[in-house]
């Protein structure tokens, strides 16, 4: 009998016993910073109305991720590289492969961060674009913007997006050893652009991603929807010219132009099919 349903069963735990620990001292951290520096007035997040479907992303992306991120490493090496051995593939990616395996571990880490991040900014572009939207519109579907929205992609969305570069950037040699800090440091940046903060980072703000830069990303089309495409690194948007932040404003209204939007997980899950 094959053991796979058992090993999901067994990775699924593993992956909620790391995020619940993570989402109480990010629910921690968000409050307090939220109940000084809030950029909109809103009811504390857990009163959200779509807070159960925050949730729900939540511990399904992470899942998710993992599981399709080990798939296709997988996948890849036998593809590309003719790897179908168990042994020869721990060995491949064990500790990165290929010359960048030998820059120093910081320096891979840096890499990954820059080379991510302008891959993905070319691709958020793309989701904002004819048939890629649907699919990227649920991110956009928080009217109430909170640290907890972060996680609300489309598992489309996220296969062309972090899971896809992630993949790509390890089979090019640098190490997963990285991700020991890099995956700590994408998890409270991630939560940190999406909370209600006014923070804009002062001179900092093209140096990395912020709360308002990033909420100027969330609200509609014609402010600032279709701009603040870079995850961490807005330089990216200043060099493409899509760079947002008007001076003693901050934004204020978020979420997608349809209004028939479905607010439950499993509907957002069919939308993009539907359409
Ligand atoms: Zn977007
Ligand atoms: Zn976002």
């Amino acid at each position: 009998m094959s053991t796979l349903p058992l090993e999901v069963l067994v990775m699924l735990g593993q992956t909620i016993e790391k995020v619940v620990p993570i989402t109480i001292g990010l629910a921690l951290v968000f409050t307090l910073l939220t109940h000084f520096w809030a950029c909109n007035p809103a009811a504390p997040w857990w009163r959200k109305r779509e807070i159960v479907t925050d949730v729900v992303y939540w511990f399904f992306v992470p899942v998710f991720a993992r599981v399709f991120r080990i798939g296709l490493m997988v996948l890849g090496a036998g593809v590309v590289f003719n790897i179908h051995d168990a042994d020869e593939l721990i060995a491949f990616y064990d500790n990165g492969h290929g010359p960048l395996a030998q820059l120093p571990l910081w320096v891979q880490g840096l890499l990954f961060l820059v080379l991510s991040d302008l891959m993905l900014y070319w691709l958020h572009r793309m989701f904002h674009g004819g048939g890629f939207w649907k699919y990227h519109a649920v991110h956009h579907s928080s009217e109430e913007l909170e640290w907890i929205s972060a996680a609300r992609f489309h598992p489309v969305n996220l296969l062309i997006g972090t899971i896809s570069v992630d993949v790509i950037l390890l089979m090019a040699g640098i190490s997963p050893n990285i991700m020991l800090w890099v995956g700590p440091f994408t998890t409270f940046h991630s939560a940190f652009v999406h909370a209600n903060l006014n923070w804009t980072l002062g001179p900092f703000k093209y140096v990395l991603a912020g709360p308002v830069f990033h909420r100027w990303h969330h609200t509609m089309a014609e402010r600032g929807g279709e701009k603040n495409f870079a995850s961490t690194f807005p330089v990216l948007d200043l060099l493409f010219g899509t760079f947002y932040m008007p001076k003693h404003e901050l934004p204020d209204a978020y979420g997608i132009a349809d209004r028939g939007f479905p607010p439950s997980f499993g509907a957002q899950m069919l939308y993009p099919f539907r359409q």
